[in-house]
């Protein structure tokens, strides 16, 4: 009998692919990760004054589907991370930028996640502000 579901894919570790993109649909994304068991609340001022729920993955999990020509590029302080917003609708639905190793990682608003609820998820505080 076959496992398979027609909902996303599942990998062995546990990780699934999850479709999401910005408001108007010009960017649309996949990025492949174990399902959240928690959401991200950045305290920097961007994330503030935007809401973000952040996930975080290494971007070789990220595969962006369509818009890259759509994405504006915010940066700001010390640059080292591209706040990507839509030019169309405005929405940040990711982020690229390099992790305290070097290697680079995506942020993912959760927010923009199709059919993804992380209302009943617990919140954990990331002091982006001090970075
Ligand atoms: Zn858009």
């Amino acid at each position: 009998m076959s496992e398979m579901s027609d909902e996303n894919t599942t990998n062995d570790d546990g990780a699934r692919t999850y479709a999401g993109g910005c408001h108007c649909g010009a960017v649309r994304f996949e990025i492949t990760m174990p399902p959240p068991d928690k959401v991200f609340e950045c305290n920097c001022s961007i994330c503030a004054k935007t809401g973000w729920q952040l996930g975080f993955a290494p971007q070789a999990s990220f595969r962006l589907l369509q818009g890259e020509q759509q994405l504006r590029d915010y940066q700001f302080n010390k640059r080292v991370i591209h706040h990507l917003f839509c030019g169309t609708c405005g929405i940040r639905s990711f982020g690229r930028g390099l992790g305290h190793d070097g290697a680079p990682w995506i942020s993912v608003n959760l927010r923009c996640l199709d059919g993804f609820d992380a209302s009943g998820l617990p919140v954990q505080r990331y002091d982006g502000a001090s970075l």
